[in-house]
């Protein structure tokens, strides 16, 4: 990428990245190159791009399905769930149509008994993922990396060895500096661009199916917002706000703009959109490419890790080095886990980080709008 591209086309065009890779799946589809989908940053990439296959995340963002899916499931059901379920079984999702096999995780009961009904008419991968992080919860893990690779080898009639694998970790490594180093801009107070900018490039990274042009692609742009700041271009001072719980994308997008558009500003996001998939690296020096990816995936602070310190730690050492002001905590109808989580975060952040905090509960409707705005801009004002 050249530098002298405007930062908003730049971000459009990472916005636009999820579409333009309906495309691009095609024609990788066409080329032979095998497609592994997922839904969860606990799928271990690593061991799909090894073979050389293209990994997508499959996670479905908008509410256009959710009828289809409510025929099969109940409607008191996650957003995110339904909508997965729906855009797979319209076929409505090019990633999904496409993908030779769907890796699932057994994270929260809802998605693992949906994965059930999807295997019915997709090759669905499911590995049991422990909801703890004890030493023996890191054994079973490896384990199961070790019989997804061995399901890929025997799928695909191919050989994956530890070298491919280390590779792989190398380029995943690489994308994840770049876009630490990216988001790390937002440590500059006033901050140089949006939180939704920074989320655009944040999310639509994650559909390209290229990984190695990563951090090129990326390290220009942190090249060209440091210029641009150092000449004196930034956003006015404002309250700095954390945005943690379950991941954001398409139509949940809208609590981002109920902060940028009522005074505040997103500094960072812990949640899997954000720092959570990014802040940890695979040691390239453990002599165990299967411990080494086992113990990064196994140590993310999802809320279906009982306990999950990890989240804590994570997002402790956000408030603090991004000087946070307020945390907004976005959990999804129904989904169990972040919505009892949301009572310890709330004390965490109000009693040991002393900042407010506020929970938004929302759906994949836009229907609540004008309510997430009016809180929103209460809780802002407040700060
Ligand atoms: S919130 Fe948890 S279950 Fe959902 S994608 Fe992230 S790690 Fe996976
Ligand atoms: S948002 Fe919650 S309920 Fe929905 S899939 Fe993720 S962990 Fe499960």
């Amino acid at each position: 990428m050249e530098l002298i591209r405007d930062l908003p086309e730049v971000f459009e065009e990472f916005a636009e990245q999820r579409k333009n890779s309906f495309l691009g799946v095609k024609k990788l589809k066409e080329q032979g190159v095998p497609i592994v989908g997922a839904y969860c940053t606990y799928f271990p990439q690593e061991i799909a791009m090894a073979m050389g296959a293209a990994t997508v995340g499959l996670c479905s963002t908008s509410d256009e399905t959710i009828p289809d899916a409510e025929r099969d499931l109940p409607k008191n059901l996650c957003p995110l769930i339904k909508s997965s379920y729906g855009f797979a079984k319209t076929e409505k999702c090019p990633f999904f149509y496409f993908s030779d096999v769907v890796v699932g995780e057994t994270t929260c009961d809802g998605k693992k008994k949906m994965y059930e009904y999807m295997s019915r008419f997709k090759d669905v991968f499911i590995m049991e993922l422990p909801n703890t992080q004890r030493p023996e919860a890191l054994q079973l893990w490896k384990g199961e990396i070790i019989r997804f690779k061995e399901y890929l080898e025997e799928k695909f009639d191919v050989t994956i060895t530890e070298e491919d694998i280390r590779e792989a970790i190398r380029v995943n490594n690489a994308g994840r500096r770049s876009l630490k180093q990216l988001y790390e801009v937002m440590l500059n107070d006033p901050v140089p661009i949006t939180g939704h900018d920074l989320f655009k490039v944040l999310y639509g990274s994650t559909f390209k199916f290229d990984r190695k042009a990563i951090p090129e692609e990326v390290d220009a742009l942190v090249e060209k917002i440091k210029k641009e700041y150092a000449e004196g271009k930034m956003l006015e001072k404002k309250p700095r706000i954390l945005i943690t719980g379950c991941p954001v994308g398409g139509a949940t997008e809208k609590v981002i703009d109920a902060v940028e558009n009522n005074g505040g500003v997103v500094v960072t996001f812990e949640n899997c959109s954000g720092a959570k998939s990014i802040d940890k690296l695979v040691d390239e020096e453990e002599p165990d490419v299967y411990e080494a990816l086992a113990r990064r995936y196994l140590n993310i602070g999802c809320s279906v890790m009982t306990p999950n310190p990890n989240r804590l730690e994570l997002l402790g050492r956000l408030i603090d080095e991004y000087k946070v002001d307020g945390v907004v905590e976005m959990t999804l109808q129904a989904c169990h886990t972040y919505n009892v989580e949301s009572f310890d975060i709330r004390r965490f952040v109000n009693e040991e980080k002393g900042i407010p905090y506020i929970n938004v509960e929302t759906d994949y409707s836009q229907a609540d709008i004008g309510q997430l705005n009016t809180r929103i801009a209460a809780f802002i004002e407040m700060l």
